[in-house]
């Protein structure tokens, strides 16, 4: 087989034109000529594609032709300027088809000197290239770069191993942490505890299998307050499918997270004792109640109403009264363990859920309870006392069945004189 070093005199010439008409570059050669403007003497077949225009269009013509309007006079001149000194050129510009259409051009050119006479320049070669399409991706490119990082949601990018690459302005700012300080660090280190193990091994399955995962963040700042992060993270395959990068845009939901809890708050608190109310009270019965049936453990419940409540009202006031009932939930929740629940059933009506306490227990409890109301002290108004009724949980029983259970026993106190403790 034939070396390089074999190919000589026309075999050589032949196979230099053949690649220099194949390539899929465009290629210009022109004289040098540079007063009259240089000559164009060839143009390979990609010239012809590139351009519209057909080899004995432009053989003899000057290569402005390919220029118009909206050809840069400022590369133009530089072009000149290094073709005038003998030097190399590199440049971009907007060049002109035949048919008038505008294409991105970019293109090398450089001279080509006489064998006999190394100083003299005889010819200069022009390779060219259409970048339209280059320079549209590159724009659009640096729009989408552009709307990420001007964007209003905190924008987060990491390579495979999570190792943060890129972070926008928005998210800098929510996060209080400069861009230079987290690039090339993990997203851990926002990370509060709040989520646990569970979250994340679901997170990186979802990711792993190329999909989307949707979630909420709670990020610690670097000053330590919490940020509610509603966030989609969406891994980005290359060409060969593989994760290059995962995307996490965010949103912040803290004020929204914030006020739920506070709506949350106020939906489950009575208002003036700042106990349980009725509706969560109720709640909490149903859950205990389940909870001790399906594991065959205890529960009471204490019920208690205020003697004579209606007299305070009259006689002190109902602000007065007001004062009794706060204190009232005062003293009585500073009674209880962690595990009861006091809430306010009706007006001056509590209710307590007792679990893992039977009838015995929550029957001292109640007496305990019973003595603290009666020495309890409020400013201008004299003792009050009430009256407990206790039930314990039996097998079978609704929350309904057990609350009128108690209630039959409060009543009986009452009956009974009042100031007392009955279980049923
Ligand atoms: P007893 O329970 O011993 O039979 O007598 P009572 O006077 O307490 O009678 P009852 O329980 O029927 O009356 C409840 C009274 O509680 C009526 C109302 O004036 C008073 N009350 C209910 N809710 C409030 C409240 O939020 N604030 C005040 N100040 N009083 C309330
Ligand atoms: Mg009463
Ligand atoms: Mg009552």
């Amino acid at each position: 087989m034939a070396t390089v070093s074999h190919i000589e005199g026309f075999e050589k010439l032949r196979l230099l034109d053949a690649a220099i008409e194949q390539a899929r570059h465009a290629v210009l050669i022109t004289d040098a000529d540079l007063d009259e403007g240089p000559c164009i003497v060839y143009v390979n077949a990609a010239f012809e594609q590139m351009t519209g225009y057909a080899r004995s269009d432009v053989l003899g013509k000057t290569p402005a032709l390919l220029q118009g309007p909206r050809t840069s006079r400022v590369v133009l001149d530089r072009l000149r300027a290094a073709l005038e000194s003998g030097g190399d050129f590199d440049g971009e510009t907007i060049n002109y088809r035949k048919d008038g259409s505008t294409y991105m051009v970019r293109w090398q050119v450089s001279p080509v000197y006489a064998e006999d006479a190394p100083e003299r320049i005889t010819h200069f070669v022009s390779i060219q290239q259409d970048v339209t399409e280059e320079r549209a991706r590159d724009e659009r490119l640096r729009l989408l770069s552009t709307a990420v990082e001007v964007s209003g949601d905190p924008v987060m990018i990491t390579d495979p191993s999570g190792t943060i690459t890129y972070v926008n302005a928005t998210f800098e700012e929510l996060m209080g942490v400069a861009r230079s300080e987290v690039l090339g660090d993990n997203p851990r280190r926002f990370k509060s505890g709040r989520q646990d193990d569970a979250f994340y091994r679901v997170m990186w399955q979802t990711l792993e299998r190329g999909e989307t995962f949707r979630g909420e963040f709670v990020n610690r700042r670097r000053d330590g307050s919490l940020v509610h992060l509603e966030q989609t993270i969406t891994p980005v395959l290359d060409d060969r499918g593989r994760i290059s990068h995962y995307v996490a845009l965010g949103k912040d939901i803290t004020d929204r997270v914030r006020m739920e809890d506070e709506i949350r708050r106020v939906a489950h608190t009575d208002w003036l004792t700042g106990v349980a109310n009725r509706l969560s009270l109720g709640n909490t019965l149903e859950a205990e109640i389940e909870r001790c049936q399906r594991y065959g453990r205890p529960l009471s419940l204490i019920m208690f109403d205020l003697d004579h409540f209606k007299a305070v009202n009259d006689r002190y006031g109902h602000e007065a009264g007001d004062e009794v009932l706060k204190s009232l939930a005062q003293t009585v929740t500073a009674e209880l363990r962690e595990a009861d629940t006091l809430g306010r059933w009706g007006g001056e009506e509590f209710m307590i859920v007792v679990p893992e306490t039977r009838l015995v227990g929550a029957n001292a409890l109640a007496e305990k309870l019973r003595q603290a109301v009666a020495a309890m002290n409020v400013p201008g108004v004299p003792s009050v006392t009430a009256s407990f009724g206790v039930a314990e949980l039996a097998s079978g029983d609704s929350a309904k069945l057990l609350a009128r259970r108690a209630d039959e026993a409060m009543y009986q106190a009452k009956q009974a004189g009042r100031d007392r403790v009955v279980a049923l």
